[in-house]
């Protein structure tokens, strides 16, 4: 290996690409600020590389690195005129993580490096200040004990908290040498009961474990927790800063605060942060002492303060982005200790973007850029109605966001049996595993008991983009009686409740709900979007209120109409029922032409609020068993009704039950053996056009698609029985109707026979979730028992039902793209499963050059961003 220690400011280092990579975001930083000639205490960086080579060592280190490192500490002594472990004039460092991209928390840092029982004297010496030169002192052993030694830090802090209990003080401040002294003893006293040894007082010694200790921290299983909700991959490592101490903690007019260029909640330009005088790193964050608006630091420090919103500006111009800056003032000198841009709510992510194209520090493709589309989710949920009355009964974790009311069920086969039955439910469990993600899947919320912001409820949550609620302690749940208690207020099953992600709030009763809204910013944002994308978006609706909450959001059409959800309303269940249950085509058509008003009407709204934009609409596509009765109590309803024994039918349902609904009789099969079935479907599409027609409402293009198709015979045959009602109708109300027909690719199949199928398809859309299911040969509801130990052990990167596998299921998309075009170089093509709406699986789409991605309403604004960035990226 050669250089892997980096000074931060090098004029010679030809280390200028990716150095984000090598150095780690906060070592690339400082590098950049000393650059720019802000003032940045000497120091330098040891590469992520040696971290790499650090784990597949056996946790050992280069041996070239000790040189390397310390050539790079005599250069610092230089400039210091310092000298690291010297009894006149020691240097001290702070030993800093630093990964690429910032892991706030997660690592480990020590400050004080280079402290022991002889160069405190001399510290004290040298600055004339005991107090302060102790207080370092036992700062560095608390810190070294607790990250390089392991004990825990409650073992040093109540240590001081006794202590000031016995002196009668309040404030670490109000304790001085002599007592710093007492306690520095007993630290030490700790560190030989816990470790067996005495703490080390070699500077050398001191220098490596530290440095051992933050390779060690990449490993820590809060970091690696960290890393896999963020989708942070292992092996990019960990570097380490090695860095001239500064000290905020010397007195009055010394500090150290924290602070953003903007405000990160809202986004406005103003200052925002905070500080505390005579204090030391983590003070100000750690809640021990009550630290100051930095506003007043125009008061305390006035020159200080000019000097910083000076450095903000820089800053900015230099990043073009919001930071988050650190900085320590050590006798009326500022020093800047760290620089990144700052994390941020969605909504100031979106002002910052929109402000700083005004400002003109980015343009407005960089706008575009500069925003996550997962993050616009948190802006995209129902909220709740301000004016609305709430009766809270408890709160727990703001763990995803969003508002969602429905019937309290306690386990997850039953929230999907209800969602089977189009009710809403909010799961309530003490805690969820993967046993519970059909049930999650199933609920519009989910509420628990124990567990975290990042416990596994609320990580599945905020991927399923879900309201949830988590770690609401109060609440005491018996699965036995089926209720849940919240104080003395006792909720049952079946009882709707409203829970409120965004606060963590738990409501009694279904509290009403605003839809959120594009607009200003938000709007501007969304209309350059739209400026720089190639992909049409469409939606996945079959409600008028989805399509036009769609439509609102800026849907350019609809990807999927899925025609099912339109037989399960009570009135129609009936019908659809007897259809199935029928033993003749004849019975079948009088059940049929019952159904045929409702579907047309259900056409009509749609088509409507369409209004001349394209519909694809999917003829009947699952396994008929779905719409039979399932309780005896259904089952006799359903016999008074239709006149049929009660046996009978329940012998029909056995005649129709499936080993593998997934693969059996449904989707275009039922087409092929029932065609009476998508004759009807086709007729209510075609009249509700010819009806459109008659009330002058602009005539949508409908693209009628057939699902589950895996051979061109299959399409060829439906293809003429549409043909055929289209030209009926058409000479009945003598109209000419513009359609297209089309078909999903969702089987292996079918992508392969792609050239063969285009030849009666005007288009094809792919059906991921069902693609993604028959390409693994996994079934998605099933898939929750392993899922996680496929990600665990690595055999999946992102859950495949989530973001498209590019490799196997892509590798099908593309070579049905290019036999597809080969047929018929017009062909349009679209995706319309889940994978619609995320942005990984977007960008895949653009690159394989589809026309259009369709997606659930409420992920319109982000597939649009998302598009719209893919397509920036590829340009670039
Ligand atoms: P984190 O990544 O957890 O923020 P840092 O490496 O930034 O950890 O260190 C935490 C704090 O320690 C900093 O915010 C700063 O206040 C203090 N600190 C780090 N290095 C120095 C230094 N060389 N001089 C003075 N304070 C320092
Ligand atoms: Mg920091
Ligand atoms: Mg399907």
């Amino acid at each position: 290996m050669n250089k892997l220690v980096f000074r931060f400011n090098d004029k010679n280092s030809k280390n200028k690409i990716n150095s984000k990579n090598i150095l780690g975001g906060k070592g690339a930083n400082l590098a950049q600020m000393a650059k720019l000639g802000l003032p940045v205490p000497p120091g330098f960086t040891i590469s992520t590389q040696v971290c790499d080579y650090f784990y597949k060592n056996n946790k050992k280190l280069p041996k070239s690195i000790v040189n390397q490192t310390k050539k790079e500490i005599r250069v610092i002594e230089k400039i210091t005129k310092k000298k690291f472990g010297n009894l006149s004039n020691p240097l001290l460092v702070s030993v800093r993580s630093g990964s690429r991209v910032s892991m706030p928390g997660m690592m480990d840092t020590v400050l004080n490096l280079g402290l022991n029982d002889e160069t405190v004297v001399a510290l004290k010496n040298k600055t004339l200040n005991g107090r302060f030169a102790k207080d370092s002192y036992r700062r560095f052993i608390q810190m070294y004990g607790n990250v390089v030694l392991g004990i825990p830090s409650h073992f040093f802090e109540e240590l001081i908290d006794n202590y000031k209990l016995t002196k009668g003080v309040l404030q670490d401040t109000e304790l001085d040498e002599n007592d710093w002294d007492g306690l520095i003893k007993n630290f030490k006293e700790v560190i030989k009961e816990k470790t067996k040894k005495n703490f080390p007082q070699n500077v050398n010694e001191q220098l490596w474990g530290a440095v051992n200790a933050v390779f060690l921290s990449w490993n820590s299983k809060r970091a690696r927790t960290y890393r896999k909700i963020n989708y942070i991959p292992d092996h990019w490592g960990t570097a380490v800063n090695i860095q001239t101490m500064v000290f905020g903690n010397m007195g009055q007019d010394c500090a150290t605060g924290v602070a953003f260029t903007r405000n990160p909640s809202t986004g406005t330009k103003e200052l925002f942060g905070e500080y505390l005088i005579n204090a030391q790193g983590e003070d100000v964050v750690a809640g021990t002492r009550t630290p100051q608006n930095i506003i007043k630091m125009n008061k305390d420090m006035p020159k200080i303060f000019k000097q910083l919103k000076k450095i903000f500006n820089q800053l900015e111009k230099k990043y073009k982005d919001m930071q988050d800056i650190e900085f320590t003032v050590e006798n009326n000198k500022l020093w800047m200790l760290q620089t990144r841009s700052g994390k941020r709510t969605a909504k100031a992510a979106i002002k910052i973007a929109v402000d700083m194209e005004k400002e003109k520090l980015i343009t407005n493709k960089e706008a575009v850029l500069r925003v996550d589309p997962n993050m616009l989710n948190t802006l995209l949920h129902p909220t709740l109605d301000e004016k609305a009355i709430k009766k809270i009964i408890t709160s727990g974790l703001p763990a995803s966001p969003g508002a969602a009311s429905g019937k309290v069920t306690f386990s997850s086969d039953e929230a999907e049996r209800l969602k089977e039955q189009m009710q809403d439910t909010i799961l309530v469990r003490i805690e969820t595993s993967p046993e519970d993600i059909n049930g999650m899947h199933a609920a519009k919320g989910i509420l628990t008991a124990r567990g975290g912001m990042t416990s596994h409820a609320a990580v599945v949550a905020r991927g399923m983009g879900k309201p949830c609620v988590s770690g609401s302690s109060e609440i005491k749940i018996d699965y036995e009686k089926k209720l849940f208690k919240a104080g003395n207020i006792e909720v049952k099953e079946g009882e709707i409740i409203t829970i409120d992600g965004g606060s963590g709030n738990v409501m009694l009763g279904e509290v009403p709900t605003v839809k959120p809204h594009i607009s200003g910013d938000f709007s501007k944002l969304m209309s350059w979007a739209d400026k720089y994308r190639k992909l049409k978006v469409r939606t996945n609706s079959e409600t008028p209120l989805d399509t036009k909450t769609a439509r609102d959001f800026g849907a350019e059409g609809i990807g999927l109409c899925r025609t099912e959800h339109m037989f399960f309303e009570e009135k129609r269940i009936i019908s659809v029922r007897q259809m199935i249950l029928s033993n003749s085509s004849e019975d079948r058509k009088t059940a049929l032409s019952k159904l045929l008003p409702y579907q047309k009407g259900d056409f009509f709204e749609i088509f409507k609020i369409m209004n001349g934009l394209p519909v694809t609409v999917r003829l009947l596509d699952p396994p008929l068993h779905e719409f039979l009765p399932k309780t005896d109590k259904d089952i006799d309803n359903i016999a008074k009704e239709l006149n049929i024994s009660h046996q009978d039918i329940k012998s029909r349902i056995i005649e129709l039950h499936e080993q593998n609904p997934m693969l059996g009789h449904r989707g275009c099969r039922l087409g092929i053996s029932f065609p009476e079935i998508y004759q009807m479907q086709c007729q209510a599409i075609f009249e509700a056009l010819a009806q459109c027609k008659k009330k002058k409402i602009k005539l949508v293009i409908p693209e009628i698609m057939i699902p589950l198709v895996s051979s061109a015979a299959e399409i060829e045959i439906l293809r003429s029985l549409v043909d055929k009602t289209a030209a009926k109708i058409q000479k009945e109300h003598s109209i000419k109707i513009k359609y297209y027909v089309g078909t999903m690719i969702e089987l292996p199949r079918a992508a392969l026979r792609a050239k063969y199928i285009a030849k009666y398809a005007d288009f094809f859309s792919f059906g991921t979730n069902d693609l993604t299911q028959t390409t693994f040969g996994i079934s998605r509801d099933d898939s929750g028992k392993f899922l996680n130990d496929y990600v665990e052990n690595k055999i999946f990167g992102k859950d495949p039902f989530v973001s498209i596998d590019e490799r196997g299921v892509g590798e099908l998309i593309k070579i049905a793209v290019e036999r597809g075009r080969m047929e018929k170089k017009s062909i349009k093509l679209g995706i319309c499963g889940e994978h619609g709406g995320d942005p990984a699986s977007i960008d895949f789409c653009e690159k394989a050059k589809l026309n259009y991605v369709s997606c659930s309403p409420y992920r319109v604004p982000i597939a649009r961003l998302a598009a719209a960035q893919s397509y920036l990226r590829k340009k670039k």
